[in-house]
This record gives C-alpha cells, sequence and structure tokens, in this order.
C-alpha cells in the first residue's frame, strides 16, 4: 500500500496530492506549517505542535477552516493510515489559490495537508563524535520584518545560510540576528554550556520557540541544572564547554566544531550527553 496524504479532509495517495500553481503558498511562501514525530505510534508533543501551528497562522493573519482538535484528530488518523510507528509528520497550512496579486484576500480557501514519512535522521556518527557548524554571513530575519516565532513557509532566511554552511563543508549554521548576538541554526535551537550551566537565547533574540528547546530546558532544571535564557555571542560560543543543537528531527545533537574552533575538549560534552539520553528516555520511555 502506498502512501495516504491528508488533503483538506481526505486520505488521498500520494500521487493524487496536488495543490494549485496558484496558491500562493507555492507563490509567495504565504503559508504555515509545523514538523512534528511519532514515537512508538505516539505523537510527541502534538498540543503544543498544533498550537505553536494556530499562533504561526494568527501571526500571519490566516485562519486555518478547521480546529486546533479537527487537525489533531487528523495527524493521528494520516499516521494510522499510514501504519507509521516512528515517523515525521508535515502539517501544511497555505493561504490557497489566489490571483497573481498579493491580497491574500483574494485566495479562495486555505490547503490544509498532512505528510506522515519515515524520519530521516543524521548518522548515529554524528551523535557519537558531533557536529561541525559555522556562523553565517546570512542574519536571521529582523523579529520586526518576519519574526522567527511564526513558523512561516518562507524559510529562504534559512536555506540561504543552509547554502552558506553546506558550501563550507558542514551540515548546519548558527545564525546571529540583528544585533550581532546568537539566534540559531537553520532547522535547530542551539544551547551552550559553561561552568556547569546551560544558556540559550531568549525569544526575543529572534528565534523559533522550538518545542525540543523548551523539553530540554524543563529537563535540564528537573535536573538541578542552572538554565539561563540569555544573549550569547560568537565569543560566548568559542568559549563554551559544550554546545549543542535542538530540533524535533536532530532531537539533541553535540557541537564540537564552529567556524574550525574545537568547542571544550573537541569531544560531545557530559551535560550534552546526559539531556540527550533523558530526552531519549522521555521519547522512547
Ligand atoms: N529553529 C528553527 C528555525 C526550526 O526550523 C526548528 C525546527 N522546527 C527549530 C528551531 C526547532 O524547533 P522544534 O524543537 O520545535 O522542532
Amino acid at each position: 500500500m502506498g502512501l495516504k496524504v491528508w488533503l483538506n479532509g481526505d486520505l488521498v495517495d500520494r500521487e493524487d496530492a496536488k495543490i494549485s500553481v496558484f496558491d500562493h503558498g507555492v507563490l509567495y511562501g504565504d503559508g504555515v506549517f509545523e514538523g512534528i514525530r511519532s514515537y512508538g505510534g505516539k505523537v510527541f508533543r502534538l498540543q503544543a505542535h498544533v498550537r505553536r501551528l494556530y499562533d504561526s497562522a494568527l501571526g500571519i493573519r490566516l485562519t486555518i477552516p478547521i480546529s486546533q482538535e479537527e487537525i489533531a484528530k487528523a495527524i493521528t488518523d494520516t499516521l494510522q493510515a499510514n501504519s507509521l510507528r516512528d515517523s515525521y509528520i508535515r502539517v501544511v497550512v497555505t493561504r490557497g489559490a489566489g490571483t497573481l496579486g498579493l491580497d491574500p484576500n483574494r485566495c479562495l480557501e486555505p490547503n490544509v495537508f498532512i505528510i506522515t514519512d519515515k524520519i530521516s535522521l543524521y548518522p548515529d556518527e554524528l551523535y557519537e563524535n558531533g557536529l561541525d557548524i559555522i556562523t553565517a554571513a546570512t542574519m536571521r530575519n529582523h523579529p520586526n520584518a518576519l519574526n522567527p516565532r511564526l513558523k512561516s513557509l518562507n524559510y529562504l532566511n534559512n536555506i540561504l545560510a543552509k547554502i552558506e554552511a553546506i558550501d563550507a563543508g558542514t551540515l548546519e549554521a548558527v545564525m546571529l540576528n540583528h544585533l550581532g548576538y546568537v539566534a540559531e541554526c537553520t532547522g535547530d535551537n542551539l544551547f551552550i554550556v559553561r561552568d556547569g550551566a546551560v544558556f540559550t537565547p531568549p525569544i526575543a533574540a529572534g528565534i523559533l520557540e522550538g518545542i525540543t528547546r523548551n523539553e530540554i530546558i524543563g529537563i535540564a532544571r528537573e535536573q538541578g541544572l542552572e538554565v539561563r535564557e540569555e544573549n550569547i555571542t560568537r565569543q560566548d560560543l568559542y568559549v563554551a564547554d559544550e554546545c549543542f543543537l535542538t530540533g524535533t528531527a536532530a532531537e539533541v545533537v553535540p557541537v564540537v566544531r564552529i567556524d574550525k574552533r574545537p568547542i571544550g575538549t573537541g569531544r560531545p560534552g557530559p551535560v550534552t550527553k546526559q539531556l540527550a539520553e533523558a530526552f531519549r528516555r522521555l521519547t522512547r520511555g
């Protein structure tokens, strides 16, 4: 049986999951999305993801035509229809088909679709040895332009930084904000550890409020670690004892080099390992 995609209320074959070329999601990146994961058939933090989707939609003045409960049910129905247990789930709401002009009021009806698929992970080797990343010259969107808290379909900002990472032979890039402070990576939030305390940029630095980020903050505090949401500079990165990234797909991944400089010992650190392990227990437990 082929993959079924949920599209505007129906489960259709992947070949039939199509939307118009006049959709403003395609023409302008006008829409919002979520990346969610299921473990053992159970969707991780479903409510939090659905809420963020609706918050993103509110931010771009897009009314999602179904309720939060309905979309949550559609997500679990799609998973079940595809008999997937450990999967990556993409939920997308576009502005819908309209005219060639920008005016969103001329779009008829938003398109809502849900894709569930096998998760593609970073290789195990990267969790053991850590990631090599760079700081990108492309700065993170100014919060008063397109607030990074909105998970919009317009990911060009991150894609430009991702290209820089790839050009430098790495997989990720740290993006700085308009003030020069660390914001986040192209698809993950960033943490550092120094003298046993855990630091991560505040939401006000212009970042996506990652659901994994929030879990890790909670776990670290439960373990008695000091966690501070503070502005971080590049110099803070270079003198950190440890650094790691968090995200739905990546979970917790150690970073061992930034801009070719070793971080701490140049090996994944003990706090990173402890938090990664605790997160694994939470998701697989
Ligand atoms: N920042 C950006 C820009 C992202 O795209 C993501 C992935 N959704 C994250 C951070 C991590 O967020 P989460 O933990 O909710 O997946």
